[in-house]
């Protein structure tokens, strides 16, 4: 698709905020030729990003972020900046300051988020591929709404350099793909250890624990939690079937900590968002707004350029720091982690992979559940253990309900990405 094509096939979904009318070719590589978008948190260089807020509006990148270095050399076309939530803050990128994307499947649905553009863009074939940012599962949920692949790496081994913070324990970019040897091949392209980004880590800093042997764990409890849709129900029965019938063991597993993932999720985020988010004081970057004085400045401009979901969870991440409820809160969940990690990584010495949905139902409509923060934040139920115990995991079609797709969600041990690349192709039947 051309620019132009792309734009009028756009109209009706919104994936991009922008199209690149001067996207070219950067020469050959592994990726030659192949369009990719990019989320809009991610610096390319003299373009903008603005990460879905009027916070940024007006930014533009002074640099290319590491990944978007990487993709150049391999020879990408970078076809436009994708939407998301403000500040990678919701599930449905209906946060975004700058409307919402909708899901290709059915343009009354959500495309999921925070990466709903990203997925959308790959899901209505705008393009080939797509990088998008997984702090809770940003990348495996829109997959999932989308139907097609979505893979968040294990914890520092993509450079965050140039990507827009939010939670910085949490935050990695990874890919979308319409298949897993794209996101294997994807992946290989923008992985690596980075000076600029202190936490990423060599290709050997996780030796495998065991050999792979095609067993994969099921948290029966977890995955039969109140709240999950029948057709979820259904669809996760069956894929476990198909994976009995590629020959693989299904063990059931208890992790009796995996419950609190959750909670952990939603104190240790908006903690370490306050914290990355006090850099927009209307001085450094961006919008700036005239007050009556210096502090004054700084009131008006953050009013003005935060959208709601951005405000709470700042003041949710402050209070939850503050003197008084840090033990009560951010303490316990910092403990908690710890716990959820241990048990989650003890797992994969008896199992190669979890198996959970990656979500708890399929997209839902758009404005459905724009009132209730809470049913939203409910919706990560079956991501957020990856990020917060740093594992990598994959989101695989697995079929629809009605026209909606839903997907599966399998989760490894640290550096094991080679195994989610070899369930995902058999499940797929690459
Ligand atoms: N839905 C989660 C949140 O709102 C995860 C978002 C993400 O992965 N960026 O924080």
């Amino acid at each position: 698709m051309t620019p132009e094509e792309i734009k009028i096939k756009d109209k009706d979904i919104h994936a991009f905020l922008e199209v690149f009318d001067d996207a070219k070719s950067y020469g050959n590589g592994i990726l030659s030729g192949k369009k990719i978008s990019i989320k809009d948190n991610m610096l390319f260089s003299s373009h903008k990003a603005s990460a879905g807020s009027k916070m940024l509006e007006n930014f533009t990148a002074p640099y290319d972020a590491t990944v978007v270095k990487k993709i150049k050399e391999a020879g990408v076309i970078i076809v436009g900046r994708t939407n998301m939530d403000e500040f990678a803050m919701g599930s449905s990128t209906e946060n975004s300051a700058y409307g919402v994307t909708k899901n290709p499947h059915d343009v009354g649905r959500v495309a999921g988020g925070t990466s709903g553009g990203a997925a959308a863009s790959v899901a209505s074939g705008m393009c080939d591929m797509a990088l998008g940012s997984d702090t809770g599962g940003s990348i495996r949920q829109p997959a999932a709404f989308c139907g097609v692949v979505g893979l968040k790496p294990t914890y520092g081994r993509v450079s965050r350099n140039g990507l827009i913070s939010y939670v910085s324990s949490f935050d990695q970019i990874g890919t979308v793909t319409k298949t897993v040897s794209d996101a294997e091949l994807l992946y290989n392209v923008i992985k690596g250890q980075d000076p600029l980004d202190s936490t990423t880590i060599s290709d050997d800093t996780y030796k495998p624990s065991r050999k792979f042997l095609k067993v994969i764990g099921i948290p029966k409890k977890f995955v039969e939690s109140e709240g999950i849709s029948d057709e979820v129900r259904n669809n996760f029965a069956e894929a476990v079937e198909k994976f009995k019938s590629l020959g693989y063991k299904i063990k059931e597993v208890e992790l009796p900590n995996l419950k609190y993932a959750l909670p952990v999720y939603y104190i240790i985020a908006p903690a370490e968002a306050s914290s990355n988010l006090a850099r927009f004081d209307g001085v450094k970057y961006g919008l700036h707004k005239e007050g009556i004085d210096g502090i004054d400045d700084y009131f008006e401009t953050r009013g003005a350029g935060f959208g709601r979901e951005v405000r709470r969870r700042i003041i949710l991440g402050t209070y939850v720091l503050s003197s008084g409820y840090y033990d009560e809160y951010y303490g316990k969940a910092v403990a908690a982690r710890r716990l959820i990690t241990a048990e989650l990584r003890s797992l994969f010495e008896e199992v190669d992979m979890m198996l959970t949905p990656t979500t708890p139902s399929p997209a839902w409509k758009v404005g459905e559940k724009s009132k209730s923060p809470l049913e939203m934040y409910l919706e990560d139920i079956f991501t957020v253990h990856a990020n917060i115990s740093g594992c990598p995991a994959i989101s695989l079609p697995s079929g629809l309900a009605g026209k909606l797709p839903l997907g599966i969600e399998l989760t490894a041990d640290l550096g094991r990405e080679d195994n989610l690349f070899a369930a995902g192709k058999d499940f797929m039947g690459e």
